[in-house]
C-alpha cells in the first residue's frame, strides 16, 4: 500500500485516542489539543557535524557522505511510507546545489521541507548579519528546489541559546512560521535549561517566535535530552518512550518532538578521525537505529512540525512565554513588545 493510501486512513483515527492506547495516559478533553510527536531528520552530509568542525576532510570523503546521506534519507522515505507517517526535514541550504532530487523527493512524499540553515555553522561563529544572509539563502534556495514556502528551522547543533538569544528576532524578520531549536537541558554544547519544556512563545529584542523545543524527561530534578542522539542510540527505548508519556500528560500542550539524522543509519559508513570521546558519542549504538525507528514510527502518531506549529498559532495567547534573550533570571517576566511573527 501506497503512503498516500495509509496517510488519510492514519488520519481518520482519533490522535487522542491513539496515542491513549499507546502511551497509557486519558485521552485529552475536547476543544484540548491532543498529543503530538513529531519526527524531525536533520539532513547533512556526515562531515558537517560539530564534533568534525576543526578536521579538514578530503573531497573524497566528503562526496562519499555526500552520496551515503542520499541514500540512507531515501531508506528513511521507505521507512516512513511503509508506516503510513508524514515527518519533518530540516535540510541543510547547500544540499540544494549537490542533491536538488533528494529534496524533491522527501517534498513529494509529503513530507516538510524546513531549513537546517545554509552551511551548518553554528549560530555562535555568526554576527547578526551573517545569520540573516545564512537564513534568507538557506530558505530560498530550499523554496525554488521544492516549489513552495519554508516554515520551519532548526539550528545546527540546538545553537540557539542565551548568548545566541538574538537569533528568534531574525528568525521572526525572515517569515519563519517557527523554530524548534531551543534544548531545554544543561550540556557542554547546546541548552537553555530553564526553557519551558512544551511549546513557547520565544521573544527576542523586539520580536518574536512559535518554539518547539526538543523532547526532555524530567526525573530527579533533572531535564534529560532524551529526544535523539545518544539517547536513542545508547539508552533502551524505555527512556525516549518515558520522555514521551510525560509530553502526552501535559494537558493542552501536549508535543514531542524528536530528531534523527540520515547518518545515524548508516553503520558502516568510513568513521571520521576524531577524539575518543567524540568517537564514542558520534558512533555509540548506529548498528541498532533502523530496528528502533522502525518500531518508534510504527508504535505513535508522528505528525508534521509544521501542522503542529499551525495549531498552535491559532492558540498563542495560552501558551507561556520565555525570553530567550538576558540573563536567565528574567525567566516569567512581562515582554511588552508584542512582535511580527
Ligand atoms: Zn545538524
Amino acid at each position: 500500500m501506497t503512503r498516500s493510501l495509509v496517510g488519510p486512513a492514519l488520519a481518520a483515527l482519533n490522535p487522542a485516542a491513539l496515542a491513549a492506547k499507546l502511551v497509557g495516559v486519558p485521552p485529552a478533553p475536547a476543544g484540548v489539543t491532543a498529543a503530538s510527536f513529531v519526527a524531525s531528520f536533520d539532513v547533512e552530509e556526515h562531515h558537517r557535524i560539530e564534533a568534525a568542525a576543526d578536521l579538514v576532510v578530503p573531497a573524497a570523503l566528503r562526496r562519499e557522505y555526500g552520496r551515503r546521506m542520499d541514500l540512507c534519507t531515501r531508506r528513511l522515505l521507505d521507512d516512513l511510507a511503509a508506516a503510513g507517517v508524514t515527518a519533518t526535514f530540516f535540510v541543510v541550504g547547500d544540499i540544494t546545489r549537490t542533491r536538488p532530487g533528494l529534496i524533491r523527493a522527501i517534498h513529494a512524499a509529503g513530507h516538510e521541507v524546513g531549513s537546517h540553515s545554509w552551511d551548518h555553522r553554528r549560530i555562535h561563529r555568526l554576527t547578526p548579519a551573517e545569520f540573516r544572509d545564512d537564513l534568507r539563502r538557506s530558505k530560498d534556495a530550499l523554496e525554488q528546489v521544492i516549489g513552495g514556502p519554508v516554515y520551519g528551522f532548526r539550528a545546527p547543533t540546538f545553537s540557539v541559546v542565551r548568548q545566541t538569544g538574538w537569533a528568534v528576532d531574525i528568525l521572526a524578520e525572515c517569515g519563519f512560521l517557527y523554530d524548534s531549536s531551543v534544548f531545554p537541558v544543561r550540556h557542554d554544547r547546546y541548552g537553555v535549561p530553564d526553557a519551558p519544556r512544551g511549546p513557547f512563545v520565544a521573544a527576542g529584542h523586539a520580536r518574536d517566535i512559535l518554539e518547539l523545543p526538543l523532547l526532555t524527561y524530567r526525573v530527579a530534578g533533572l531535564n534529560l535530552p532524551v529526544a535523539g542522539g545518544g539517547y536513542f542510540r545508547l539508552f533502551p527505548p524505555a527512556v525516549m518512550r518515558a520522555g514521551l508519556r510525560q509530553a502526552a500528560a501535559r494537558p493542552a500542550l501536549a508535543v514531542g518532538i524528536l530528531y534523527f539524522h540520515p547518518w545515524e543509519f548508516d553503520p558502516d559508513q568510513p568513521r571520521l578521525p576524531l577524539g575518543r570521546v567524540a568517537r564514542w558519542r558520534t558512533y555509540v549504538g548506529v548498528g541498532r537505529t533502523t530496528a528502533r525507528l522502525r518500531e518508534l514510527l510504527r508504535a505513535y502518531p508522528f505528525r508534521r512540525a509544521v501542522d503542529v506549529a499551525r495549531e498552535l498559532r491559532a492558540v498563542e495567547d495560552s501558551l507561556p512565554r520565555f525570553s530567550v534573550v538576558g540573563e536567565p533570571k528574567e525567566r516569567g517576566r512581562a515582554v511588552t513588545v508584542a512582535g511580527a511573527r
